[in-house]
């Protein structure tokens, strides 16, 4: 498997892919520590957190990484990407552009990481509803078409973040075990 197993720890790695500013560092400071920031420029520089979570009695420890801002010039790397085991590829629902890029960044996940990684898409800020670009059902559509989890987040008001990253580690936890 690709588990770096210690006992009865479990470590995987899943990396956020996505536009720039559809809110991938603000969904994992949400999931890891409860926390939104207005300024999306404070969360820059930060490699990857790490979670804790119990499955099936067994604690996994989620790594989870983030971009330090390098898709702005779609310059994300392949050591990124090396030994991921699970992907959550975001778009913000307000913008339709984002929506529209999900296919190149599945093409770049395909790339580096095999047809087992867990992927999810998701859509994020859904908080925004009066200004929605793109419909749930054309999430849905994309996401059975590619084979993909997908959920719907507000990283605002912590709508689904929790329930996105669980599903994504249960599916590791499933595949690799
Ligand atoms: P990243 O570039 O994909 O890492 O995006 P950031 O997490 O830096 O977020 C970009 C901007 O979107 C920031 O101004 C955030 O405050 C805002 N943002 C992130 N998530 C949400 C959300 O769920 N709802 C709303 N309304 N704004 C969000
Ligand atoms: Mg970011």
């Amino acid at each position: 498997g690709h588990e770096n197993e210690v006992g009865e720890e479990y470590l995987y790695k899943i990396v956020l892919i996505g536009d720039s500013a559809v809110g991938k560092s603000n969904l994992l400071s949400r999931f890891a520590r409860n926390e939104f920031d207005t300024n999306s420029k404070a969360t820059i520089g930060v490699e990857f957190q790490t979670q804790v979570v119990e499955i099936d009695g067994k604690e996994v420890k989620a790594q989870i990484w983030d971009t330090a801002g390098q898709e702005r010039f779609r310059a994300v790397t392949s050591a990124y990407y090396r030994g991921a085991v699970g992907a959550l590829i975001v778009y913000d629902i307000s913008r339709r552009t984002t929506f529209d890029s999900v296919k190149r960044w599945l093409d770049e996940l395909s790339t580096h990481c095999d047809t087992t990684t867990a992927r999810m898409l998701v859509g994020n800020k859904c908080d925004l509803e009066n200004i929605r670009d793109v419909s749930v059902e054309e999430g849905k559509s994309l996401a059975e078409a590619e084979g993909l989890f997908f959920m719907e987040t507000s990283a605002l008001d912590a709508t689904n973040v929790q329930t996105a990253f669980e599903v994504v580690i249960r599916e590791i936890y499933i595949n690799i075990s």
